[in-house]
């Protein structure tokens, strides 16, 4: 038997300066937070705050809202007043709406310095009053919309022309003494936000939101923000992230924090450790699995619950487990803190794994 080899030791991360969006640290040595977008308009208040009440209840850390019309920009001060968590105001063309997202009480704004150049000369000003009310920036750059100057002297949306774009807006700010900023550079192709970040990481101390851009639906989006954010923040790279999904903010906020839970930094919900099943089969493992989840879903204890579907592997992940079930022959041999508690038929493998979960939640409460 080989000597086990010692986990290598986790990379550093990287001290960037903090922030404070609203009652949220970014940056420094805060916890890494998640993000999503409402999908409302901006406008219909109620609307908007329903979809934030979700996301937060779901683990969001902040919210951010499109602000594309002066209808949306005024209904900023009602949001902001009511939402639960710190509220980002995206602005690309309209200075003006900058202004009122800031006197709105917007934790922070997200301005694209380079589009408002282009219409209005009005970085100076936005700086000072984002300096005067101590509301950070967000600026950065999609591969979608790079500069055409960019764009042509590099050939395409690489990593050095994200960071280029990305430093060079930072330095319009600069020029008018403001580095309250954070900075993200996104792109469909998860190596290309790995290399753009780590570029950027080694270029400035801005904290960095890290972000796979129209990333595709939950399960292409989720695999592709997973494996960029992974190589990433195991690298110390990274202060906020949003999983960007053809999907719903609630599972972009979801796939987030089961990122975070992955890598160790944000602490485990309920996990369910369920096996994919093979010829050995002796029950539907993925209706079984399936049942197991809706009949745990938004069960508050951080329960590890095992979920297998024989003899071989079945009994050694239910004992690790809090709580599992072993199938074979029609029945569970069901699992409680490594000992056999019971074997049940079938049918009633999922009531009685939610009993034990709930005697085990009650006799440790704290989730
Ligand atoms: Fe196959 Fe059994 Fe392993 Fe499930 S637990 S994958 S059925 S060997």
């Amino acid at each position: 038997q080989p000597p086990a080899m010692p986990p290598p030791p986790p990379e550093p991360r990287r001290r960037s300066r903090q922030l404070r969006i609203g009652n949220v640290l970014v940056g420094g040595d805060a916890p890494v937070s998640v993000q999503t977008m409402t999908t409302t308009n901006t406008a219909d208040v109620d609307a908007t705050l329903q979809q934030i009440a979700e996301v937060t209840a779901a683990g969001c850390d902040i919210i951010r809202v499109a602000v594309p019309t002066a209808d949306d920009a005024a209904a900023l001060p009602a949001i902001t007043a009511r939402s639960p968590i710190p509220v980002i105001a995206d602005i690309h063309f309209q200075p003006r709406y900058v202004f009122q997202a800031i006197d709105a009480g917007c934790a922070a704004v997200r301005v694209n310095p380079g589009n408002i150049r282009k219409f209005d000369d009005r970085v100076e000003d936005i700086a000072k009053a984002a300096a005067d009310a101590r509301v950070p920036l967000r600026i950065g750059v999609n591969a979608g919309s790079l500069d055409p100057r960019l764009l042509a002297r590099h050939g395409a949306a690489t990593a050095e022309a994200l960071v280029e774009s990305a430093l060079w807006e930072a330095s319009l700010f600069e020029e008018h003494g403001f580095s309250d900023i954070k900075i993200a550079v996104k792109h469909h192709d998860p190596l290309v936000v790995v290399a753009a970040n780590r570029l950027l990481a080694s270029r400035c101390v801005y904290p960095l939101h890290l972000g796979v851009t129209e990333a595709g639906p939950t399960l292409q989006g989720s695999v592709k923000s997973a494996v960029a954010f992974g190589i990433l923040l195991s690298e110390g790279i990274g202060d906020t992230i949003r999983v960007s999904l053809s999907a719903p903010p609630l599972e972009q906020v979801k796939a987030g924090c089961h990122i975070l839970a992955c890598l160790g930094l944000r602490p485990r919900k309920l996990e369910i450790v369920s096996c994919p099943g093979c010829g050995r089969l002796q029950v539907d493992i993925h209706k079984l699995a399936t049942r197991v989840e809706a009949a745990f879903g938004g069960f508050p204890h951080p329960l590890r619950i095992a979920v297998m579907g024989c003899v071989v592997n079945g009994p050694g992940e239910a004992r690790a487990a809090d709580l599992g079930v072993s199938s074979g022959n029609g029945k569970g041999q069901i699992f409680v803190k490594g000992k056999v508690i019971a074997t049940v038929p079938e049918a009633q493998i999922v009531n009685r794994l939610l009993e034990e979960a709930l005697r085990l939640a009650q006799e440790d409460p704290t989730p």
